[in-house]
Parts: structure tokens; C-alpha cells; sequence
């Protein structure tokens, strides 16, 4: 490789032999690194090969003379310096040779000294010129860089005069806020700042301090140049004083600053801040904020001597819309109920939802309890009214409880807690009404509380069991069937009977997997009997009606009898005639479903209720269960002894069969037989018994109950 650094290489172009050969000899004593050619063409052909610094070129030369490889060097655009020699005493070819780019020109002949000048300074030229290119080029590269860096920042770069107009500003700010550079520069900053933020901008806009003390990240709004948005940017900037001249301190001359576009991350924040605050659904305030606002009312109340409200609003029954008409029904109802509860609302009350279908709502300031009766009057009032949601006409009401402070409680959780005991004493007083608070209610609620609890675990830890009760024929004594009762056997609150839970559970919707728990035991039951041969003609089994009602019944029955492999005529399900009530149509093809499969259908509690003989031809109903309040002073009292024999006579005249419960006396067994009621349930019998029990009683196959009383003419049966 040839190189400046190194030996400069020299190429000799001559056709006389001798002067090419004591040339060549000169030059490498003068240290340089010679190559030589005999005329035009080889000289061509050595300038393709490899690069040298300089060719000493004869212009006159048979065939290619100098001024051809001249042009030829031009047209190669070759990197190399050329001296032309010549014995032409003419001014021309020099001339011409020069314009075709010659460094320099030699005329023979010539005096050692002045060849050896020639090429020194052709070379010293040479190499300045690549060393100003060079220079030149990193300069250029440099400010492009810069330039490119400072425009194609993400972040607006400005700087500011001491008088904070703008004296420089990068390419963002067009793209950004949609100004044109030349537009900003040389205007005052306050022109582009929105005017709320103006205070806040004159600090971070002339900030004098340099470096780390400098103010950082404030966070300023701007207007769009042409857009009618307005863009929150974060500044950082510095004070830039003149350290060049000899005064001290030195001067200060204006502000750098960078601005970075913060709208989205602000608006981000704010939704975040939204969300923490906000019931997304309804677009009201939640636990959290509702919280915020009672603090702060209760400690105005405080400092004022004035009163204020607290209100817990919970739908009635809004468990049923949700699983009956499905969520997504159930989220509308929701919102229009937030927006009928806004409407009865006066600017500065503050309405949450709580979460489910429950709302709070805060009255900062009362003059008496009658104000705050006088909104939860209207409340109640403005729910009378149906709402109409996808089509369905909802009868939906509230049930309200009202604290007041300072009468009911002192601070947030007190005021909550009792509004919340005062709902729930206005929905055990019947739903759609408010209760004010009470310091009596607080028993009740605790007890309800804790049951609650309880019953939520007992699901899981698996404290439910179940019992059966026999039902015998009243003729042969023997056992003709068996209802199936559950049992809550809790660890801690002892063995509870199901009338002290099943309220609840239905209130709460646990009956669903109560019930399914009870299905499964039955239908496991009757299966283990059936493989011993023992299977009782018939397992009755209690249904409620928001487990019938739930859509999905009829199909976990059907399934039931697959997976256990039985028949659906060894099973009976007990309705209350409240499940007959509910909604007609949609029920009777349930039941009919149901009966469809071989189920009997028994009518529950009878005679307790509307005893409404039309729903007794049209529901497709197997069995009717005297309830056993009508066993009480039955033979002897005469209502309740009439009532019965009615039943008895209308149930043989529908061919209905035909249970009696609550048997715990000889003289009711004798009388029921009397009146041909064909079978009968009580303790006269057997109580309810554990499945093992039961085994036992089905292997012996007695009759039960008292044998010696038995009506004389059936032992000959
Ligand atoms: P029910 O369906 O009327 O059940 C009969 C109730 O009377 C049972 O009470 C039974 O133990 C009781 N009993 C039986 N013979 C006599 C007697 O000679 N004298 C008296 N005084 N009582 C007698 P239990 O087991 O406490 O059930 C109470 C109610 O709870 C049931 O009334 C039924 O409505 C409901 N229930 C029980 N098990 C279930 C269940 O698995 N699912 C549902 N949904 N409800 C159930
Ligand atoms: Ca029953
Ligand atoms: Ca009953």
C-alpha cells in the first residue's frame, strides 16, 4: 500500500530509456518509491493497477502522448498529482496542460534542485488538501449530526432570551404543537402558554439557577397552534449565562429548556385516578370517594353544629332480575337506577355505589331528620314507576336505612354500619320502605351478620347433611315414602334446623348450591338403595322456588338421573304454592318438564296459602301435604278438624294423593284413617333419620307407628 504517511510512490512517464532510468535513480535517492512507464498506454495501465501520489509525465511521447493521459486521468477522476515536462519551448502545451489539471510544469531541460522543489511542494499541496478534505468533511458530518440530533428529539429544545422570548427553538414544535418555527422565534413565551398556567410557567420560563439546582418537570398546558386541544408538557430548564468575557460574575443571557409532551401519560393518570374513584358502571363515585366526602361532611358538621344523613339503599329482589333476565339486563337496570336516585338528588349530596345493587348516599347538611325522611320519601316514590330495559317492563324497589349525625354515630364507619343495620330492619319489615336507625337494631343485625358468615363457609366445609323422614301408609303402617330435610350441623353455632337458615339462604342466593347438595345426597341415597334391593317407593325432595325458577333446572335434574343411573318415578319434588303464583306460564312448562321425566310433584304446606283449586288441575301436581299446623288440636278442633276432612274429600274426589304431616298423636293416625286420607308423616312414626338409620328400617320392613292402635279391621290386610 501506498500511502501519504509512507514513502510517496512516483510514477515516471518517458519514451527515452535513459532519462527515465537516471530520473528513477535520482528520485529513490531522494527517498521516494519509483515505478516508471515507456509511454502513454503503459502509463494508463500502471494508473489502473495501483495509486500514486505523483506522475511525472512527458508530454511529448509517440502514439498517447502526456495530454492524452491527461484527460485520461481527469476522466478517471484518479487521485493523484501530476508535474508535466516538456521540451516544447511553448507557453501553450504548459497551458493547456495546467487546465487539464497539472500541479505543476517542468521544462527540459532541468536542474535537479529545481525537480526535487517541484515535487516537494506538489506533494506538501497534496497532502494539505487531504487534510483539509478530511477536516472539512468531519465538520460537516458533525453539524449534521447535531442538527439532526436536536430536530429529531421527541422533546421540543428551546432557548429563551433574558427577556424570555424565544431565540431558538427545534423542528418539534411544529410537529407538536403546530407552529412554524419562524413564528415562535423572537415572540415572548407567555403568548403560547395557557393563561391558567401562565404563574406557574413565569418561574420554570426565567429560571436563573443552573445545573442540578435548576427547577425540574413542571408540568404547564399549551394550547395546539392550530388544533382546538390543549397539550400538558413537562418542562426542565436552566439559566445559560456568558462565560466568555472577563466579568464576574458572568452575565446572564436567557434559558435553555426542554419541553416533553406529557398529554397522554396525564390523561392516563387522570382515568387511573377516575377508576380508583369511580363506579365504572354507573359513572358514581365509589366506596372509596364516598368515604372522602363523608370524612370531610362529617368534620364541616362538626366545626357548623349542623346535621347531616347517611342513607344505604339496597334493590329488593335484585338477585331475580340478574338470574333470571341475565347480566347484561341486569347492568342497565342498574345504571337507570343510579339515574332515577340522581334525579331525586340536590347539588353537593354525594350518591355511591357500594358495590352489587347496593348505594349510599350522603346529605352534607340537614336542618331535622325530616329532610332527610323527605328524600328517601321520594326515593321510594320515584321507584313506583316501571323501568323499561331492553323490552322488559322491571318493577324493581328500594329498601332504605337512615343515620344521622350526630344522633347515630360520630364517624364514617359508625354512620355506615348503622345505616346499614337500618336497611336491613326495612327489609325485614317488609323491602320498599326506609327505617331510620335504631340502637335496638343492633342485636338483630350482629346475629344476621354472623349467621350469614357462617352459612358462606358451610358450603365449603361441607357441614350440610341430610336426614329423611318417612311417610307411611295409613292403612298398612309400612313405609310408603320419604321426604329428604336438610341439616346445617355448624361447629359453632350448633345443629341448626332448616327453618332458622333457609330464609337467609334464599335471601342470599346460597339455597342454589344448598339445594344441589341436597339433590345430590338424595339422588346418591336412592342409588345405594336401590343396588340393596331397598328402595322406598318414593324420595321426596323440598324445592325451592328460586332454585326451580333458575334457568338450567330441568337440565341438572335430567343430568342427575343419568349420572346416577335411576328413574325419575322413584323421586317427588315438594313445591310451595308460592312457586305456583310467581309467573304461570314460564313455570307450568317446567313442571311439565319435570313431570315428563316420571317426577311426582307434591303441593307443600296445603292450606296455609291461597288453597286455589284452579292451579290444582293446572299444574300437573301427583301429591298434596295437609300442612301441619292443621294437626294441631286436630281431632277436636272444629276449624281445623272441618278444614281437614275438606281436604281429605277434595283430594279423593281429584284423585289426588294425599299426605298428612305433622302426625304425632294415635287419635289424629285413627282420625286420618277415618277420613280416607291414604298416607301420613310425624313423629308418631319416626323422626327424621340419618340414611344409615333409614337402612335399617327399610331391612326389618315393619310397619311403623303403634302397632296395638292400628284400626282393627286393617290387620287383616
Ligand atoms: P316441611 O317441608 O313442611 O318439612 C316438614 C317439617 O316438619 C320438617 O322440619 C320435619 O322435621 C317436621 N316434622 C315432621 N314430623 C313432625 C311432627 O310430628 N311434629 C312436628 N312438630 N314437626 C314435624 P324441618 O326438617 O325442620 O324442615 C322445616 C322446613 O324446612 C321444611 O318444612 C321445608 O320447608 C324446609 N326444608 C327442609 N329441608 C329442605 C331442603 O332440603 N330444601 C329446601 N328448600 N327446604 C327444606
Ligand atoms: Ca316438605
Ligand atoms: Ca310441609
Amino acid at each position: 500500500m501506498k500511502t501519504l504517511a509512507g514513502q510517496p510512490e512516483i510514477l515516471v512517464v518517458d519514451d527515452e530509456l535513459h532519462l527515465r532510468n537516471s530520473l528513477s535513480a535520482l528520485l529513490r535517492i531522494h527517498g521516494y518509491s519509483v515505478s516508471t512507464a515507456d509511454g502513454g498506454e503503459s502509463a494508463m495501465e500502471a494508473l489502473q493497477n495501483s495509486p500514486f501520489d505523483l506522475v511525472l509525465l512527458d508530454l511529448g511521447m509517440p502514439g498517447v502522448d502526456g495530454h492524452q493521459v491527461m484527460e485520461w486521468i481527469k476522466a478517471q477522476q484518479l487521485d493523484t498529482c501530476v508535474i508535466v515536462v516538456s521540451g516544447d519551448t511553448s507557453i501553450d502545451s504548459a497551458i493547456s496542460a495546467l487546465r487539464r489539471g497539472a500541479s505543476d510544469f517542468l521544462r527540459k531541460p532541468y536542474e535537479t534542485d529545481e525537480l526535487i522543489l517541484k515535487i516537494e511542494n506538489a506533494l506538501s499541496k497534496r497532502r494539505l488538501e487531504k487534510e483539509n478534505k478530511a477536516i472539512n468533511l468531519q465538520l460537516r458530518e458533525s453539524e449534521r449530526w447535531y442538527r439532526y440530533m436536536v430536530n429529531s428529539s421527541p422533546d421540543i429544545i428551546y432557548t429563551l432570551d433574558a427577556n424570555g422570548c424565544f431565540t431558538f427553538c427545534n423542528d418539534r414544535v411544529e410537529s407538536l404543537l403546530g407552529y412554524h418555527k419562524e413564528t415562535v422565534i423572537g415572540k415572548h413565551f407567555s403568548t403560547f402558554i395557557h393563561a391558567e398556567d401562565l404563574e406557574t410557567a413565569q418561574h420554570v420560563m426565567q429560571e436563573r439557577r443552573a445545573g442540578g439546582r435548576a427547577a425540574g418537570s413542571v408540568e404547564i398546558r399549551v394550547p395546539h397552534g392550530t388544533e382546538s386541544r390543549l397539550l400538558t408538557l413537562e418542562f426542565n430548564s436552566f439559566g445559560i449565562y456568558d462565560e466568555t468575557g472577563s466579568e464576574t460574575p458572568p452575565s446572564y443571557i436567557g434559558t435553555y429548556g426542554v419541553a416533553k409532551d406529557v398529554t397522554e401519560r396525564k390523561k392516563a393518570a387522570q382515568l387511573i385516578s377516575y377508576q380508583a374513584y369511580h363506579d365504572l358502571l354507573t359513572g358514581l363515585a365509589n366506596r372509596m370517594l364516598f368515604k372522602d366526602h363523608l370524612e370531610l361532611a362529617i368534620a364541616q358538621a362538626r366545626r357548623y353544629s349542623h346535621m347531616l344523613a347517611l342513607m344505604f339503599l339496597d334493590l329488593d329482589r335484585f338477585k331475580v332480575v340478574n338470574d333470571t333476565l341475565g347480566h347484561a339486563i341486569g347492568d342497565n337496570l342498574l345504571i337507570e337506577v343510579a339515574a332515577r336516585l340522581k334525579n331525586c338528588l340536590r347539588v353537593g349530596d354525594t350518591l355511591a355505589r357500594q358495590g352489587g345493587d347496593e348505594f349510599t348516599l350522603l346529605l352534607p347538611q340537614i336542618d331535622s331528620q325530616e329532610d332527610a325522611i323527605r328524600v328517601a320519601d321520594k326515593i321510594i316514590k320515584s321507584f313506583g314507576a316501571p323501568f323499561h330495559i331492553d323490552g322488559h317492563e322491571l318493577y324493581v324497589s328500594m329498601s332504605i336505612g337512615i343515620a344521622l349525625y350526630p344522633g347515630n354515630g360520630g364517624n364514617i364507619d359508625t354512620l355506615i354500619k348503622n345505616a346499614d343495620i337500618a336497611m336491613y330492619d326495612s327489609k325485614a319489615k317488609g323491602r320498599n320502605r326506609y327505617q331510620l336507625y335504631a340502637s335496638d337494631m343492633n342485636v338483630t343485625f350482629a346475629e344476621r351478620l354472623s349467621l350469614e358468615i357462617q352459612l358462606r363457609k358451610a358450603l365449603e366445609r361441607n357441614e350440610f347433611q341430610v336426614v329423611y323422614q318417612p311417610q307411611i301408609n295409613v292403612i298398612s303402617g309400612r313405609i310408603s315414602g320419604m321426604e329428604t330435610l336438610v341439616r346445617w350441623a355448624s361447629p359453632l353455632l350448633g345443629y341448626l334446623s332448616p327453618q332458622e337458615f333457609i330464609p337467609l339462604a334464599e335471601e342470599t342466593g346460597l339455597i342454589i348450591p344448598i339445594g344441589e347438595f341436597v339433590l345430590r345426597s338424595a339422588f346418591n341415597q336412592a342409588r345405594l338403595w336401590k343396588h340393596a334391593g331397598l328402595l322406598p317407593q318414593r324420595i321426596a325432595i323440598n324445592i325451592s322456588a328460586q332454585h326451580l325458577e333458575q334457568e338450567g333446572f330441568v337440565a341438572f335434574i335430567a343430568q342427575l338421573l343419568q349420572e346416577f343411573e335411576l328413574e325419575g318415578s322413584m323421586f317427588e319434588m315438594e313445591l310451595t304454592e308460592s312457586v305456583l303464583l310467581n309467573d304461570g306460564d314460564h313455570i307450568i312448562e317446567k313442571l311439565q318438564m319435570i313431570a315428563g321425566m316420571g317426577i311426582k310433584i307434591a303441593l307443600d304446606d296445603f292450606g296455609t296459602g291461597y288453597s286455589s283449586l284452579s292451579y290444582l288441575k293446572k299444574f300437573p301436581i301427583d301429591t298434596i301435604k295437609i300442612d301441619q299446623s292443621f294437626m294441631r288440636g286436630f281431632p277436636g278442633d272444629s276449624g281445623n278438624e272441618s278444614i281437614v276432612t275438606a281436604i281429605c274429600a277434595m283430594a279423593q274426589g281429584m284423585q289426588l294423593n294425599l299426605i298428612a304431616e305433622g302426625v304425632e298423636e294415635t287419635e289424629q293416625y285413627r282420625s286420618l284413617h277415618t277420613l280416607h286420607c291414604n298416607e301420613a308423616q310425624g313423629f308418631l312414626f319416626s323422626k327424621p333419620l340419618s340414611g344409615r338409620d333409614i337402612t335399617e328400617l327399610l331391612m326389618k320392613d315393619a310397619p311403623l307407628g303403634p302397632q296395638h292402635l292400628r284400626p282393627q279391621h286393617c290387620f287383616n290386610l
